[in-house]
């Protein structure tokens, strides 16, 4: 039996961005010889991979501050750096923000129990699956489970913003179908500062929310890739991996940059 295709909150984002990009991205394979390696993705993967392991009850390696920065050292991606300072910087940088995240986490009271780390969840929906990788789980001592997702790039967070955000809302809807009996939040924490906003969307809802993903991931998958020309997004196009491919259609023109 064919297996069905998949999709995730960040496909799901891009498509919205740009459906050219996510063409490049995800449908054409010569895609991925135009991709650049990003600082603030490596900067966000090594630090997620120190916070993981000090939050993985099964690994004891990661306990303390020293242990955190050592390990911070040890995972560190030095991919997508213009320069050695600027990569020296961000690892400054990042140690500082592993070192607060594991004293904040040791002055905290134990709330909650963290039940899985960076686990990838998926659900049937229609007819493809979705997947939704999440950094954390805790669990309440009411039962309660909370998805809890790191943002390395940012000092604050709202209510509303998670309340918003399409990934946190796609874990919400993954995570309900295996805690049927439970209460999901969800939350972001901003890693730089330990802001922290949580947010729930259930019931109607997230009923609605699951038809609308449904629609968006049929229209993805039914989508007819040869006919889609490229759109100019003065924000999105100048910094894109692509736009040396879009640049060749008749008639898509970059904005000269100031
Ligand atoms: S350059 Fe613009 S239109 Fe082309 S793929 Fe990138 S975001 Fe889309």
């Amino acid at each position: 039996m064919a297996r069905r295709p998949t999709l995730s909150p960040t496909k799901i984002t891009t498509y919205l961005a740009c459906p050219v990009k996510y063409y490049w991205t995800y449908i054409n394979p010569k895609g991925k010889w135009y991709l650049r390696s990003k600082s603030y993705y490596s900067f966000g993967t090594s630090l997620h991979a120190v916070l993981q392991r000090f939050h993985d009850s099964r690994d004891a390696g990661v306990t303390t501050t020293d242990e955190a920065i050592a390990a911070l050292e040890e995972s560190w991606i030095e991919a997508g750096y213009s320069s050695q300072d600027e990569m020296m910087q961000a690892l400054a940088e990042g140690k500082q923000i592993v070192e607060a995240h594991v004293e904040r986490a040791m002055r905290e009271p134990i709330s909650a129990q963290t039940i899985v780390v960076e686990k990838l969840y998926r659900r049937e929906l229609g007819p493809f699956v979705l997947l939704g990788r999440v950094d954390r789980v805790d669990e309440h001592e009411d039962g309660t489970i909370e998805i809890i997702d790191y943002k390395s790039g940012r000092d604050t967070v709202t209510e509303e913003e998670v309340r918003n955000d399409l990934a946190m809302t796609c874990y919400q809807l993954i995570l309900a179908e295996h805690f049927p009996d439970r209460e999901i939040l969800a939350s972001i924490i901003a890693v730089k500062s330990g802001d922290k906003a949580t947010a729930q969307v259930k019931g109607v809802e997230l009923d609605d929310f699951r038809g609308e993903i449904e629609l968006l991931g049929r229209e993805i998958l039914d989508r007819d890739w040869e006919g889609v020309e490229p759109v100019l997004k003065e924000r999105l196009c100048p910094r894109c991996d692509f736009k040396s491919l879009c640049v060749q259609h008749p008639g898509f023109e970059l904005p000269v940059l100031q």
